[in-house]
């Protein structure tokens, strides 16, 4: 399927002309769209952009569910659907990005020369001409794991955006072209990262997220719950061939063993007498700890001792998993220097 860096824009959909199933609806839409929904207070705007990566389709569901229900948004609602192309280009729902195309969540910034370049410089047209009071940009992540907001920037409003759908909240000052970096001076923009884009949940989360974002009078009024700040994490990840095993007993061929129970160590601070777990014949070399810039932190943070992995420092962790795809396929868990002081 041909890449469309033209960005349409649907006024006023009816509920009745949209398409009763979700992939009729991206159909439908034939390529990028951004459907335009007019408020019962027509002054103000709220923008919603998602399907940025064609096999996270938790927003884009949540988009279509919404709009079959008819209901009228508190203010002009702009929901912006992105790389329906890439979306259904077989494998459905496989596809990031096209092969020859760039990651569109990597072009926010000059050049926009290319395709999808021009389809990001179009979308921030957009969004200059419709002046948004904020704006949501919805994933999914790449793993099963749970559901968490990243923001470049933080204030009451950012966290506000935030507790609409979690009381998690990932601060990064890393810089690599997402939609997320731009808008923080003109309106507050975050990421959502609805867990897998398989599981029902995330589909869940992402509706009632939509709903709540596009029904409230004021989205910057939420003072509940209380969110867990985790300012610029690093992953721990197993490298490509290496895996990972749950279990009460070391698994001695495998890279590494970490308890059954190992999702415990969740939001807690973990301390340098505490193994994590039982390493494999590789020792630490089957595991890479990552940091913004990509460079590899493993010996600054972990060490191995008697065939264990201790932190070398206190570290806070979250977003501990005890499933072994999910470890696979993102990582095993997040974490910060537990004694960094937050800037
Ligand atoms: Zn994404």
């Amino acid at each position: 399927m041909e890449f469309n860096d033209h960005l349409q824009v649907w006024e006023s959909p009816l509920s009745t002309e949209v398409a009763d199933g979700f992939v009729d609806f991206l159909h439908q839409l034939g390529g990028p769209t951004a459907l335009f929904i007019p408020g019962k207070d027509p002054s103000r705007t709220r923008a919603l952009t998602t399907l940025l990566h064609g096999n996270e389709t938790s927003g884009a569901k949540a988009i279509h569910r919404w709009l079959k229900t008819g209901v009228q948004p508190e203010v002009n609602a702009l929901l912006c659907i992105l790389s329906v192309q890439t979306a259904l280009t077989p494998p459905l729902f496989s596809h990031r990005h096209l092969p020859e195309i760039r990651d569109l969540n990597r072009c926010f910034r000059a050049p926009f020369t290319d395709p999808a370049g021009m389809l990001a410089a179009r979308l921030l047209d957009l969004l200059r001409q419709y002046q948004p009071e904020s704006l949501i940009d919805m994933h999914n992540t790449s793993g099963k794991g749970p559901a968490f907001g990243v923001a470049t920037y933080l204030d009451d409003n950012h966290q506000s955006l935030i507790r609409i759908f979690g009381d998690q909240l990932i601060v990064t000052d890393l810089r690599l072209g997402a939609l997320m970096e731009l808008g923080d001076a003109d309106f507050p923009t975050v990421t959502i990262e609805c867990g897998g884009s398989d599981e029902p949940q995330s589909d869940q989360l992402a509706y009632s997220g939509l709903s709540c974002y596009l029904e409230r009078h004021d989205v910057f009024d939420l003072t509940e719950p209380a969110i867990d700040l985790y300012y610029h994490p690093l992953r721990l990840e197993l490298t490509p061939e290496s895996t990972v095993c749950y279990s009460d007993q070391p698994q001695r061929q495998i890279a590494l063993t970490m308890s059954r129970l190992a999702d415990q160590l969740n939001r807690r601070v973990l301390d340098t007498e505490t193994p994590i777990g039982w390493l494999g014949p590789d020792g630490l070399d089957a595991l890479s700890a990552r940091d913004g810039a990509g460079h590899n932190q493993i010996h600054h943070f972990f060490v191995a001792q008697h065939q264990q992995l201790y932190a070398k420092r206190p570290l806070k962790l979250f977003m501990v998993t005890t499933n072994p795809e999910i470890a696979s396929s993102d990582c095993l868990f997040y974490f910060v220097d537990a004694e960094a002081s937050d800037p």
